[in-house]
């Protein structure tokens, strides 16, 4: 049980997460936040129900949602070591190291994680270990075995199933084991040889039975989308989150095929998107530092270079038409390790044009509402749940210090103090 709690700091996020309220006190109570009061308004007898802890000069925020991870892979510097891994370490490799990568980015701040696609004999038991406080690890939100072509995207940890038949049946199967969501691979991806990234794997009316299928049965779909076809048939069916919104063009000559229009549509129907630029910009800035060498590209996307940059500016297109970001920064992917997930709002800010208190919005209280869970955490409200994270320093001049975690509590279990781990 959780104990009754009140966490003091000279900066404590206000429940919009927009500005500091200074010299205000948290209570906790239950595992849940009771109130959020200036300090000098605590009674005198508080400490003898409540364990007070003076956090000091820090800065309180509520934990990380980190949108999107794969607890089981092999995040590192080395692409092609991750890949290797991923193909070919055993289910109790796998099972190890998602424990450790859970405990990993639950000391950085992460207090909830969405799992976007892993085994499922691996992600469903990990969670059930978190639950029953076998383990620690933040809140997790598992999409169980993305839902995948034969030899498509990610086919080696995938549900494989082509017809719009086999892809109703698949995602029942996924909610039957477990899933609190479904993934499914729209195009083909970077980390799979075998599949084309810059093709659709499914047409628009299976990706469409698909989102009629999922929400009959309560769970959202997002869908993991590389090429512009593949983007297009997303929003046209619906899917409730666009994961990486990248437009290349199917013809391997050309670049990008960005469609404005159907950007705007995406924001009318209030569709999400995971721009993943966290991790990319953590390999962009070790790479020119020289610390590792440059990527290697996919065959697909190798005859025609695409920058970053061209790619920011159509991200900066979509969210100034309306469409919204969630922080999901491909944990387990190369250079997405599970201390990392700090980068998302780092790139908001460096890349996309966040403010610092924009990109810590995203990185909380937007991506809980994503989610679906922004009755339950994502904020440093009463109601809430007691998901916090202190930082040295103050995030809303250098974002940065978002990667400085000092305290973590989650579900109201303090798990960090003074930058040392309690789990
Ligand atoms: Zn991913």
């Amino acid at each position: 049980m959780p104990e009754n709690a009140v966490y003091k700091a000279d900066r404590v996020a206000n429940r919009g997460v927009t500005a500091w309220l200074p010299d205000h006190a948290v209570i906790v109570e239950g595992g849940r936040i009771s109130d959020v009061i200036p300090q000098g308004e605590l009674t005198a007898g508080i400490s003898d129900t409540h364990a007070v802890h003076e956090l000091g000069d820090v800065s309180l925020l509520p934990g990380l949602i980190e949108a999107h991870a794969h607890m089981h892979t092999a995040a590192g510097p080395d692409p092609l070591y991750t890949q290797h891994s991923a193909f070919n370490d055993s289910k109790e490799l796998f099972i190890m190291r998602a424990v450790d990568h859970l405990r990993t980015a639950l000391l950085s701040g992460v207090t909830t994680m969405r799992d976007l696609g892993g085994p499922t004999d691996v992600v469903f038991p990990v969670r059930d270990a978190v639950r029953a406080g076998v383990i620690p690890g933040p809140r997790l939100q598992l999409a169980g075995a993305p839902i995948t072509t034969t030899s498509g995207h990610c086919w080696f940890f995938g549900s494989e199933a082509d017809t719009a038949e086999e892809v109703v049946r698949a995602i029942r199967a996924q909610v039957k084991m477990g899933a609190d969501l479904i993934k499914i691979m729209s195009t083909g991806g970077m980390f799979t040889p075998q599949a084309n990234p810059r093709s659709a794997q499914y047409p628009v009316e299976t990706l469409r039975a698909a989102v009629i299928e999922a929400e009959r049965l309560n769970v959202q779909i997002v869908s993991h989308c590389l090429a512009a076809v593949g983007v297009r048939n997303c929003i046209e069916a619906g899917i409730h989150c666009l994961i990486h919104a990248r437009w290349f063009d199917s013809d391997f000559s050309k670049g990008l095929a960005y469609d404005p229009d159907m950007a705007q549509m995406a924001a009318d129907k209030g569709i999400w998107a995971d721009p993943t630029t966290g991790h990319i910009m953590v390999g962009d800035v070790r790479i020119a530092a020289g610390d590792v060498p440059a990527r290697v590209p996919h065959w697909a996307v190798s005859a025609t270079t695409v920058s970053e940059e061209e790619h920011d500016v159509v991200l900066r297109d979509m969210r100034e038409r309306g469409v919204r970001f969630v922080t999901g920064l491909d944990m387990g992917m190369a250079h997405g390790e599970f201390d990392k997930s700090a980068a998302n709002a780092w790139s908001f800010v460096e890349l996309l044009g966040f403010t610092n208190w924009e990109a810590m919005a995203a990185s909380t209280v937007d991506t809980a509402e994503s989610l679906r869970l922004g009755t339950e955490t994502g904020a440093i409200r009463p109601g809430l749940s007691a998901d916090l994270m202190a930082v040295s320093g103050d995030p809303a001049n250098d974002i940065q210090d978002l990667f400085n975690p000092t305290d973590v509590v989650v579900e109201g279990r303090l798990v960090k103090r003074d930058g040392r781990a309690l789990v």
